[in-house]
């Protein structure tokens, strides 16, 4: 099987870690020992943002961020629901409350418009997801954010290297967080971090990691325990490294994709607009299907012909019952989404091979199923 996304670790990666494990310093009190240190500061400069903080996970850096930002009982935070439920669980580990913009059905990422719809007198922060590694409309998502007074914190968990308008993501937003999750486009296994331009903001965050200490022992704020041990970090300093490379063979694997799939009928496939890139965590195609029952068959025949195709997100978070919410916001698009979106394997370490395997699996499924609408 293809696998839809896995980790890409070489011997500079085992060197690293083993490296650390001999030096005897494996993490920092203070936060951030000299990997971790070493990691943020290339971080920041691989982006173009003046801080980085390193922090245990993706759920971490959101939870984190949105602290900083002042989310807390009360409060409402505009999210999509198109999204993996780390999302709305970070805005509800503050205490704030998510509410639910609907998604553009090309990038499948929130608008101004739709996080507008979603704006009330409780809202504090917009959190748009960079789905898939597409970068939001974040001029417009900023400007809004502006007129309203409320922080923008981008949710880029799958968007390492995604550029908007020629800058990278993490330099744009209030705050922007990421993950170095097993699946992302680089990892830790477990991992996250948190890039800002904002000096108070980064003091927040070092703060928020570390127990919300001011001083070593001396608590100001209900934190966590967030620090990047020295060994992920390390391996993070590596994967950072092999990046831009990791990129570039994911981009190429996404032309070739659109390259072949593009003319078959009742499929749509993603589409960049002219002002972005995205960074291909996946590759998610649409089918026009008139049911749910169509593209799940769809994805169990390729994964019978070896394509770990996969379906993110099969249910969107606005219906999951411990998000309920009355009434129920009505996010068509969102629905629609969830009904028919598929992805494959994009990952540096698809061959050519396998890619013509992925799109000759479609076109046969495709050809075997007249059913779908076109
Ligand atoms: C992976 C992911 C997260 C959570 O990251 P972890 O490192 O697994 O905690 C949050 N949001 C999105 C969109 C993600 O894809």
């Amino acid at each position: 099987m293809i696998p839809i996304n896995r980790p890409d670790i070489g011997q500079e990666e085992a060197d690293a870690v083993l490296k650390v494990l001999k030096s005897g310093v494996i993490t920092d009190k203070s936060g951030a020992g000299p990997r971790a240190t070493e990691l943020e500061a290339n971080f920041a400069r691989y982006v173009g943002a003046k801080h980085a903080i390193a922090v245990t996970s993706g759920t971490a850096a959101l939870h984190a961020a949105l602290l900083a930002a002042g989310a807390k009982t009360g409060d409402e935070v505009v999210i999509p629901a198109f999204t993996f439920h780390a999302t709305a669980e970070a805005v509800r580990l503050t205490g704030a409350t998510p509410t639910f913009a609907d998604i553009n059905p090309t990038t499948y990422t929130v608008t101004a418009e739709t996080v507008k719809a979603a704006i009330t007198s409780r809202t504090k922060a917009i959190m748009p997801v960079h789905l898939y590694g597409m970068p939001a409309d974040l001029s417009e998502l900023q400007e809004l954010a502006r007129e309203h007074g409320l922080v923008l914190v981008e949710d880029a968990a799958q968007a390492h290297g995604a550029e908007y308008k020629g800058s990278m993501i993490g330099s744009i937003g209030d705050m922007t967080c990421f993950s170095f999750y097993a699946s992302k486009n680089m990892t830790t296994g477990e991992g996250g971090l948190v890039t800002t331009n904002h000096d108070e903001y980064a003091e927040q965050l070092r703060m928020l990691r570390t127990h919300g200490e001011q001083r070593p022992y001396w608590p100001v704020a209900i934190g966590n325990n967030y620090h990047l041990d020295e060994m992920r970090a390390a391996l993070g300093c590596v994967q950072l490294k092999r990046l831009p490379g990791f990129l570039q063979k994911r981009r190429g694997n996404a032309k070739l994709l659109t390259s072949r799939l593009a003319t078959l009928n009742r499929i749509d496939c993603p589409q960049e607009p002219a002002d972005r890139k995205s960074a291909w965590n996946l590759y998610t195609i649409r089918l026009r299907s008139r049911s749910v029952q169509e593209r799940n068959a769809l994805v169990t025949k390729l994964h019978e012909a070896g394509v770990g195709a996969a379906t993110y997100y099969e249910a969107p978070i606005h219906k999951m019952p411990i998000y309920l919410q009355t009434p129920q916001p009505r996010l068509p698009e969102t629905d629609r989404a969830c009904d028919q979106v598929f992805s494959i394997p994009v990952h540096q370490n698809v061959s050519q091979q396998e890619l013509e395997l992925e799109v000759r699996e479609i076109e046969r499924a495709l050809s075997a199923n007249p059913k779908a609408a076109s």
